[in-house]
């Protein structure tokens, strides 16, 4: 493997985009085997040539801005996803209601009977069942 380490010297590497485009590879090959289509064959084809051309790119800076902006549209997608999938987690133990006053989203616990629930953030109270 020194060969390999020597190599990759002034390289850039795997980032966040290549594992990306890596998934997004191995599912264009399953479908493409799944359809027999030769359109994702070399869709998929040039994707690979891309991963690979950016993994041993010597021009780190320009790879290293492109994740970045790959990043700023993928973090906001990930944290939507993963705060939703968190919500319905919770759906069992909280019960979810919005202030009527402010419209900020507050979180009860369930199985309280009526409680008076008062809004953090303009302190105003309503009396709801859990
Ligand atoms: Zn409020």
């Amino acid at each position: 493997m020194n060969w390999f380490r020597k190599f990759m010297v002034g390289r850039y590497g795997v980032d966040q985009l290549s594992t990306a485009l890596l998934i997004v590879s191995i599912f264009f090959s399953i479908l493409s085997r799944f359809f027999n289509s030769g359109v994702l064959n070399i869709l998929n084809m040039i994707i690979l040539f891309i991963i690979f051309y950016r993994i041993f790119s010597k021009d780190i800076g320009r790879r290293y801005q492109e994740n970045n902006k790959f990043l700023k549209i993928w973090y906001p997608i990930k944290n939507k996803v993963s705060s939703r999938i968190q919500r319905i987690k919770s759906l069992k133990d909280y019960r979810y209601y919005k202030c009527s006053n402010c419209k900020q989203k507050l979180r009860v616990p369930k199985g309280k009977g009526r409680i008076a629930i008062t809004c953090p953030k303009c302190k105003m109270t309503m009396i709801k069942k859990s």
